[in-house]
């Protein structure tokens, strides 16, 4: 996802000429393994990026080319890290043979047969196939919806809960999103697609004795039991702050979009690029620079859900230093906040890998968990008051603001443990767990007659992943209070931001662990307390903005 053909910044460039002692490499029979590595991971960024559609070649070689490198390479690197000493290495020598070892261990990334929606009903299918056809779903039924006879994605459909000002049509399009409710979890019976994905996942995670949870949890040096408790701790919080009577689940949007509708039509889909640049600039970050591929429009088989890669990972070649080269795809018809919020996110994927720079081994993005939090700690600034005002040129309350960010927040949190509670016992019923938890904490009318969980391809492309976006936002907020303390604030620009980011967190990338890593850069062991303290902000304006209550005709009323 980053990619960079110059240089980054002046600071920058002297604090690379000063390698990190920790992350040098000892043994040459390592350093030649890591060429290896260098050259194997220039392949599979290559096919990831021709494979997306964005080109038909990559760096003057074509998708076969880069096939034959991949192979060649994992090779030759298997070879060299097999005839590798067991003894003798240094510590960091020894981190980067276990690292590149997991790295090679997968197989070909190649080979693997496209299935679609339909095939999701055969039983036969195991795991990986059901979560590719169940994925399928998503680009051949979300983004064919209907909505008054007229074609709509997933995300336009999302996007009209939020705008639409009668509640009849919000509903209207709420239920015209149960197909793809139903191709993910049919009528809610037992054999649905989702049940049997769900069993055949924490199948998956008792043999390979891992799960996402657990690997989110080794992150921020927590048991899992205990980020279940925090995740239930912030509902509680919400549930407490946000106004307590029942709203219909097609209103929940809604009430989260008051910042959006204000501020939509001033984000028109080309500025969207423009004030991202702008942003990132007066953070310390030139996009330009840095090389970023940007690939935007929607087109016809493109990936439904946005993220960044790597396109190039930078390496020393012939004694310079090739920089990083990040790719951004998402698909972008129309402008607004939402998307605006999700375009940052992925740029702050881009601004931590292009920051990256060590050894071939280490040239890695870190726990998942860590990497969704840090792409929010400059995208939830564009639910702040000073922020809009200068990028946006007018600007949503700080009680809309923090309901529209929160709001999302919440049911990244709600799915987080939707997702542990089912993976903890796959026999339960999808829609009783969802009930529970958003009618309960997030004041929603129960409708278990309806999968309405089913909206994002997470949830069946890789099931236990949402609660890197639920714990991720307690990570966020612990990094955006300690970027505070120490460069103070970057709203409205700080040209520290990004120079000293670097420094103290990204530049190492996975030299190590990155739950070592993210405790000596906070300086004290993660907590929810800062995440709790931002939610529990929300009483605060909404008593100073007086008391108001959602009268169900799509307004606020002051009582
Ligand atoms: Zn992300």
């Amino acid at each position: 996802m980053t990619m960079m053909r110059f240089l980054i910044l002046a600071g920058l460039v002297a604090m690379c000429l000063s390698p990190n002692p920790r992350a040098q490499i000892v043994d040459q029979r390592v350093a030649k393994a890591e060429a290896l590595y260098a050259d194997f991971n220039d392949a599979t960024a290559a096919i990831g990026t021709i494979e997306s559609g964005y080109a038909k070649a990559f760096a003057d070689k074509s998708l076969e080319q880069w096939k034959q490198v991949e192979k060649r390479s994992r090779r030759e690197l298997n070879a060299q890290l097999n005839a590798l000493p067991t003894k003798g290495l240094s510590a960091s020598d020894q981190r980067a043979v276990k690292l590149m070892r997991a790295a090679v261990s997968g197989g070909a990334t190649t080979g693997s047969k496209t299935l679609h929606c339909s095939d999701a009903h055969r039983v036969s299918l195991r795991y990986d196939g059901l979560r590719g056809a169940l994925y399928a779903c998503f680009e051949e039924v979300g983004n064919n919806l209907q909505v008054d006879g007229k074609k709509v994605t997933r995300a336009e459909a999302l996007g009209k809960l939020e705008s639409l000002e009668d509640p009849a049509r919000r509903k209207a399009v709420f239920m015209a999103m149960s197909p793809l409710y139903e191709a993910i979890n049919g009528k809610d019976k037992a054999g649905s697609p989702y049940r049997r994905l769900i069993k055949l996942a924490a199948e998956h995670n008792a043999a390979k004795r891992t799960s996402e949870l657990a690997s989110a949890a080794g992150t921020v040096g927590a048991a899992p039991e205990q980020v279940e408790r925090w995740l239930v701790e912030i509902l509680e919080t919400w549930r407490q702050v946000s106004a307590d009577q029942q709203i219909e689940p097609w209103d929940y949007r809604y009430l989260a979009g008051a910042a959006s509708r204000q501020l939509d039509k001033v984000i028109s889909r080309e500025a969207l690029q423009s004030i991202n640049a702008r942003y990132y600039r007066d953070v310390g970050v030139d996009l330009v620079q840095l090389g970023v591929i940007y690939d935007l429009d929607p087109r016809p088989g493109k990936s439904p859900v946005a993220y960044t890669d790597f396109a190039r990972r930078g390496r020393e070649l012939n004694g310079q230093w090739q920089p990083t080269i990040a790719r951004v795809l998402a698909n972008y018809s129309s402008g607004g906040l939402g998307n605006l919020n999700e375009y940052i996110h992925e740029n702050g994927h881009a601004v931590q890998i292009s920051a990256i720079h060590t050894r071939p081994a280490f040239m890695d993005w870190g726990d998942t968990v860590f990497v969704e939090a840090f792409a929010d700690v400059p995208s939830w600034n564009t639910f702040d008051v000073a922020w809009q005002q200068k990028y946006l040129g007018r600007a949503a309350s700080e009680r809309d603001n923090l309901r529209a960010l929160y709001s999302g927040v919440m049911l990244d949190v709600a799915w987080s443990l939707f997702e542990i509670r089912m993976l903890h016992d796959p026999a339960q019923v999808p829609n009783q767990v969802w009930t529970e938890i958003t009618s309960h904490y997030l004041h929603i009318v129960p409708h278990p007659e309806l999968s309405w969980w089913a909206v994002r391809g997470q949830l069946v492309d890789a099931p236990g992943y949402m609660v890197n976006y639920g714990l991720g936002a307690v990570i966020t907020a612990e990094l955006r209070a300690r970027v505070r303390e120490e460069v103070g604030t970057f709203a409205t620009g700080n040209e520290r931001w990004y120079p000293w980011l670097s420094e103290k967190l990204l530049r190492s990338g996975a030299e190590r662990e990155t739950s070592e890593l993210l405790r000596e850069f906070l300086g004290h062991p993660v907590s929810p307390g800062p995440l709790l303290e931002n939610i529990r902000g929300l009483a605060t304006t909404t008593a100073r903005d007086g008391a108001r209550r959602f009268d169900g005709t799509g307004s606020w009323r002051g009582q």
